[in-house]
């Protein structure tokens, strides 16, 4: 933990631990930006893949490897996501208890630690060392939500207040219910963050309060809730951060130039951008639709398949597609949405996709495949009516080919699809305001700066 500028001061130094994965990454990353821009002192402990991948610093960044992740083979390896996180819960809170400790005898001891809620051991570890807490969530406010109010379904504890957002129509609970039914130790763990998260000094959420309004309000109630997004660099939303280009990392291999050199060639808002995100695996059934809705349509497309995923292509499929179609393993996700060639967003609706279309002013396809990415979808289409969500079969869920097609014309062509047009405006515009000078989501994270210099 080297400092940047030796004749530099510092306001305060933060720790900010992710969990591992690019949709975790990535929000944390820019938020640290942020607090970074506002004069902290960041330092980033993230898993040892991650760190491999990033450069030792960026910008004003340090990096530091916190579990070595790879050793058994990650996320993917035998013992799958519980041997992952019980594994990064042992070795991982020594490390940080190191780290927090190591700093205490520096220039600038570690004040306040930003965790991603899915590392819930961590506020304790930060809290045994006197040290503040602040939870990070990258799922929305709704999806949170909804957790509580599973939580108090089982009857855990009285959270009543949230019972009211699906009175407010704003949560499917069925739709969240019948997806989280399938995925019951998924669902245990994301439960546990809420074990020790009233311990927290704030919940942070990579969103901001016009876009969820009444649920932050609702939440609000609970925990000291602080939207803090959208979380993009600045270049693409309020240019405040100097010197920000830097997209930040990729756990993939990006092939960049060939996606902005190839949109470059087509017409404004002819392109529909293709992506299932970092972790969604589609059916070979599902895939194919798409493939065939994609070729089918009179519009451009980029599709972003996963190595992991191609096999699930229709044979030669690649080899057919003409000069209308680009496909590729990893894109710059913001660079093409900020594209002007792009017109629509084919998307799983993770809750990163979401706020980047939402704030670049995509038009949505909104295709969710599990858990989050159900209330996302109902939020792009119902609330914000910034996209469409075409209905899959009743008892596969399989989205046929027509349907796809259909909902890519409805959105970039036709009354609907102006409509969805003015209203995206709308809300890129409503997301630059969040992140300006005294905007909500930056009265938020002064405010949550000053408390740590003062703490
Ligand atoms: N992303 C990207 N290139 C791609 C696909 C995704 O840079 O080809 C980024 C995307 O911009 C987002 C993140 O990966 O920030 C994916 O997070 P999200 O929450 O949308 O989905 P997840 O991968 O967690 O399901």
């Amino acid at each position: 933990m080297e400092e940047v500028q030796a004749s530099f001061s510092y306001k305060a130094h933060v720790l900010v631990l992710p969990f591992h994965g690019q949709g975790h990454m990535n929000p944390m990353l820019q938020f640290s930006k942020r607090l970074a821009s506002k004069g902290i002192k960041i330092t980033l402990a993230a898993t040892l893949s991650a760190t491999k991948n990033m450069p030792p610093q960026v910008g004003s960044i340090s990096l530091e490897p916190i579990y070595d992740d790879l050793t058994h083979g990650g996320l993917d390896g035998a013992d799958g996501l519980k041997g992952f996180i019980d594994r990064f819960q042992e070795i991982g809170s020594r490390n940080l208890r190191d780290l927090i400790t190591k700093s205490q005898s520096s220039k600038y001891p570690i004040k306040c630690l930003v965790y991603d809620a899915n590392l819930p051991w961590s506020l304790d570890v930060a809290l045994g060392l006197g040290i503040m807490g602040a939870g990070f969530f990258t799922q929305s406010c709704a999806t949170i939500a909804t957790y509580v109010d599973m939580i108090e379904e089982n009857s855990l504890e009285s959270k009543k207040p949230l019972r009211s957002l699906e009175e407010l129509g704003l949560v499917n609970m069925p739709d969240m219910g019948s997806s989280t039914g399938r995925y019951p130790s998924l669902m245990s763990f994301l439960l546990g963050h809420f074990d020790n998260i009233d311990k927290a000094d704030w919940v942070l959420f990579n969103s901001f309060d016009k876009l969820e309004e009444e649920v932050v309000k609702n939440l609000m109630k609970l925990y000291e809730v602080r939207t803090i997004g959208p979380t993009l660099p600045s270049m693409y939303l309020d240019k405040r951060i100097e010197d920000d280009k830097d997209y930040g990392f990729n756990l993939y291999q990006s092939t960049g130039d060939t996606c902005i050199n190839w949109l470059s060639t087509k017409e404004r808002g002819s392109v529909v951008y293709v992506s299932f995100g970092s972790a969604a695996r589609l059916s070979a059934e599902q895939m194919e639709e798409v493939a065939w809705a994609l070729n089918e349509s009179d519009a451009n497309f980029l599709w972003v398949v996963r190595t992991s995923e191609e096999n699930k292509l229709p044979s030669s499929f690649k080899e057919q597609i003409s000069e209308k179609g680009l496909m590729v393993t990893w894109s710059p996700q913001l660079e093409v949405l900020s594209h002007e060639a792009v017109g629509c967003f084919v998307t799983h609706c993770g809750w990163n996709s979401t706020v980047e279309g939402v704030s670049l002013g995509v038009p949505m396809v909104a295709m969710p495949q599990f858990l989050d990415q159900f209330s996302d979808a109902k939020f792009v289409e119902e609330v914000w009516e910034i996209g469409v969500r075409p209905k899959g079969d009743d008892s596969t869920g399989l989205v046929s080919r027509k349907t796809i097609a259909e909902c890519i014309k409805q959105v970039i062509q036709g009354e609907r699809g102006e409509k969805i047009k003015r209203n995206a405006s709308k809300w890129k515009q409503l997301a630059r305001v969040a992140l300006e000078e005294g905007g909500t989501s930056d009265r938020n994270i002064e405010e949550i700066v000053a408390k740590i210099v003062s703490n």
